[in-house]
């Protein structure tokens, strides 16, 4: 289905909201979750015997992005480097035990920060202590991907990466205009990003993902053109298109960035626009939240044969895994447990150090955040929602549990931005881009957290 751009319908929903990479969100988690509970929990869900995905986080980068918000170190300390990897080793050690070797680890992805900080034998080793532990589906069922910072890797790098058994590469962009990267403190060249792409085709990589941003310092309507151009021309398999924002209390690389640079917010929009059409118009098609695709790609089949879903990385497939996270900050999904590990390093080391899993906070779902999470994931991923199958499939007359969040829907229908009957729900073309404030409404934490600045702006 297509999408619809409609700017009076989306200065008017897209405030603040969360991502909904989880339900519920990690603004939930708390210390009552301990390592003791993520132990049990993971042990016991053996029983299940569902395949493993392995989510790892490498937290260093050489230089600083200006526009970036996530847990990242900036260092060029190699000892620094050195003491983190192995305390992830010790973590390795750790959280294998916990897993029956029978349980394949399907999907693979290393993220951060620069996973590609990491010299050629680092890598190497990583890999190898990982295939030690843990029991890795090496078919071409598997889905192995990492994060790239052109910048730190060249075409034999590439080559290194599919040797150590990647397949999927996401590239971070942003933008090829030199203005804006030198803004942003990221220049890259586009012949370099071409060349890695051209390796990475040549390595065999099934799927080349790109990251851009809009909103970033001195971009124009027709400075993203060009970028969208270049990038089209790169004809990348995944896109996802993140609106910058501007939040330069809350990471301080941020006030680097002049504010009277950053574009408006009508110019913004009319970014956003052009970068709808532009991207729709080369035979992308748009999975939502930010996401494009093209039509052969596993996203786009994930959609239609019902195994995509949000998760920590965005859009995914293989939804039926257990997600196993390692490494300072980051957030495993277990069961019905979502946990997140200390987000210092020096708190993360002291644990291993002593023996722990790193494990500070998360969440056990109930059964009521699990059918919020079900419908929240349909609307998110397939755009509508049958209340009568859905009712089937849980065991509840969904009219009736769901009765107050159905009346909330309605002034949605009345604006168009969903259609809605008694027999459910199916989102418009306005609707889909719009996707997280009709999420919203089953959100049963929003209330508390609706104010809370910590969410970003849905457009
Ligand atoms: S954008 Fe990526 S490379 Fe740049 S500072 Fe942030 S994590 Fe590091």
């Amino acid at each position: 289905m297509k999408v619809c751009f409609d700017t009076d319908l989306i200065v008017r929903y897209g405030g603040r909201g969360p991502r909904y990479t989880s339900y519920p969100t990690a603004l939930q988690f708390s210390e009552d979750l301990n390592a003791d509970d993520y132990r049990e929990n993971a042990i016991a869900s053996n029983a299940s015997g569902v395949p493993l995905s392995l989510y790892v986080h490498i937290p260093f980068c050489h230089t600083l992005c200006y526009y970036c918000g996530c847990n990242k170190i900036i260092t060029r300390n190699q000892d620094r480097v050195e003491r983190y990897i192995e305390m992830l080793y010790r973590e390795i050690d750790m959280q294998s035990e916990l897993f029956d070797k029978s349980r394949k680890i399907e999907q693979l992805h290393f993220g951060g920060g620069t996973p590609t900080y990491l010299d050629r034998e680092q890598l190497d080793d990583l890999m190898a202590k990982l295939r030690g532990a843990f029991t890795f589906d090496e078919s071409d069922n598997r889905e192995f991907s990492i994060e790239v910072d052109p910048r730190t890797v060249d075409e034999d790098g590439i080559r290194h990466l599919a040797e150590l058994g990647f397949n999927r590469l996401s590239l971070g962009i942003q933008d090829f205009d030199p203005v804006v990267q030198e803004a942003v403190n990221r220049a890259q060249t586009t012949d370099d990003v071409l060349n890695l792409v051209l390796a990475a085709r040549d390595s065999g990589f099934e799927s080349i993902s790109f990251d851009l941003i809009y909103g970033l310092p001195h971009q124009t309507v027709a400075s993203f053109d060009t970028t969208l151009e270049l990038v089209i021309g790169m004809r990348p398999d995944r896109l996802a298109v993140y609106n910058y924002a501007h939040l330069p209390r809350r990471f301080k690389g941020q006030r680097m960035i002049n504010d009277d640079d950053i574009p408006s917010p009508e110019v913004k929009l009319d970014i956003l626009h052009r970068t709808i059409d532009s991207l729709c118009g080369a035979g992308y098609e748009y999975i939502g939240m930010d996401h494009f695709a093209l039509p052969e790609d596993e996203l786009v089949l994930a959609r239609k044969n019902g195994t995509l879903q949000r998760n920590f990385q965005g859009y995914s497939t293989h939804r039926d895994c257990d997600l196993v996270a390692l490494g300072v900050s980051a957030i495993g999904s277990i069961g019905n447990v979502f946990a997140q590990s200390a987000v210092t390093t020096m708190e993360y080391e002291v644990l291993i150090e002593n023996g722990q899993l790193p494990i500070r906070k998360g969440i056990a779902v109930d059964d009521d955040d699990l059918l919020r999470a079900e419908v929240i994931q349909a609307l998110m991923c397939y755009d509508k929602l049958s209340f009568d199958e859905f009712g089937k499939q849980h065991g509840i007359d969904f009219a009736e549990y769901f009765a107050a969040e159905i009346e909330r829907l309605q002034p949605l229908a009345d604006d168009d931005l969903i259609d809605l009957n008694q027999s459910g729900v199916n989102i418009t073309q306005k609707g889909r881009l719009l996707l997280r404030s009709i999420a919203m409404v089953f959100d049963r934490y929003i209330d508390q957290a609706q104010n809370d600045n910590r969410f970003s702006k849905a457009i």
